[in-house]
């Protein structure tokens, strides 16, 4: 942002910003190609994916990965691990037959997914959906799910870029940007070539992968100002040592503040420890008559934007990319603090 800022009203000596050039532009060509090759190397995205930057952030996808990849006979799997695959079986409904694979549940009092020997998947189905990150429930399935001939597509809008990725796995992923990526309204898909070219007739041409991609995520205007932004965030991914080095610092940061939370009978995290998140830390206060005055008090020291999701109340710390260690120091110092002085 600090960049952006230096270079808002005249982007290298263009007289205007990046935000009033044409998408058609060479210059502004350039950014963008840039901004897919820097993605490329950060991910290690293999040469048969492409990779789009495209409109109607994370919900926008849960209908255009149903309109690209299946026909309206057929019938999709999709794992729900929280709120946010739960909305994408819920979107996916109104194009095709669902089937839910599994569910997260409540199994001595912490919440899990269903083992995988027992979930209920299609060896027909037309695709696997499944988020890695829930970033509402703070629920993370690290381990990828090996769907065989069905392809895998995954919702990463919470984790993408946190760590190193095994992208031939999956048959597609997509992220709205918002969180580790750039601004919102930007939405980024890898897609394998093998799945283009399959939408329905009746799909929004801005949301037809094949020819999104047959015209480098221009068929008609970008977000170019988030585009640019993006590119500027994978710079700075990079320069920071890329995602292995955001894959220590995350695991620094979670394991700084969930080993706060299970070293106290004041603080509570009630995901099973083999499923908790590294992006987004959800806890409760074994006395919630105390939430007000918690997140009061953080307010207070600085330390914003605690309370859980409005779905499920509570707290909540995501901590993405862009949080420092230091950030997850200054919340834990806090929590022991409050501890001591209201526990
Ligand atoms: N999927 C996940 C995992 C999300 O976290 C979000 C947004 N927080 C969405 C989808 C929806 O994204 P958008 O608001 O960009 O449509």
């Amino acid at each position: 942002m600090e960049q952006a800022k230096e270079e808002l009203l005249d982007w290298q000596g263009h007289g205007c910003s990046v935000m009033e050039l044409s998408h058609r532009s060479k210059a502004f060509i350039e950014v963008a190609e840039q901004a897919e090759a820097d993605l490329r190397d950060l991910l290690s995205i293999p040469e048969q994916y492409r990779v789009l930057f495209t409109h109607g952030g994370g919900r926008g996808q849960f209908s255009a990965v149903p309109m690209n990849l299946s026909k309206e006979s057929a019938s999709a799997d999709y794992l729900v691990s929280g709120s946010w695959s739960s909305a994408a079986l819920t979107e996916a409904r109104k194009y095709l037959q669902v089937n839910q694979v599994a569910e997260a549940t409540i199994v001595d009092g912490v919440k899990r997914m269903p083992d995988r020997g027992d979930w209920q998947c299609d060896p027909k189905a037309a695709y696997f959906h499944y988020c890695p990150n829930e970033t509402v429930d703070g629920i993370a399935i690290e381990q990828i799910p090996d769907t065989g001939d069905v392809p895998l597509v995954a919702d990463m809008s919470s984790t993408i870029l946190s760590s190193p990725l095994d992208i031939s796995r999956f048959g597609l992923i997509y992220a709205g940007a918002q969180k580790n990526i750039g601004p919102s309204g930007l939405s980024v898909v890898i897609v394998k070539d093998e799945l283009l070219g399959q939408a329905r007739k009746q799909t929004p041409s801005i949301f037809d992968y094949q020819l999104q991609a047959s015209q480098g995520s221009m068929f008609n205007t970008p977000a170019t100002f988030a585009w640019y932004l993006a590119g500027l965030v994978f710079k700075w991914l990079k320069a920071q040592g890329g995602v292995e080095e955001m894959q220590r610092r995350n695991a620094d940061k979670s394991s700084l503040l969930y080993g706060c939370i299970d070293s106290s009978d004041f603080y509570l995290n009630a995901i099973h420890r083999d499923y908790r998140s590294k992006m987004n830390v959800p806890f409760q206060l074994h006395n919630p008559e105390l939430d007000k005055a918690f997140l009061q008090q953080a307010e207070e020291a600085g330390l914003t934007a605690l309370a859980g999701h409005r779905s499920v109340g509570g707290m909540r710390a995501s901590i993405y990319n862009a949080m420092p260690v230091a950030g997850v120091q200054a919340l834990v110092e806090f929590m022991q603090d409050f501890e001591r002085k209201m526990g």
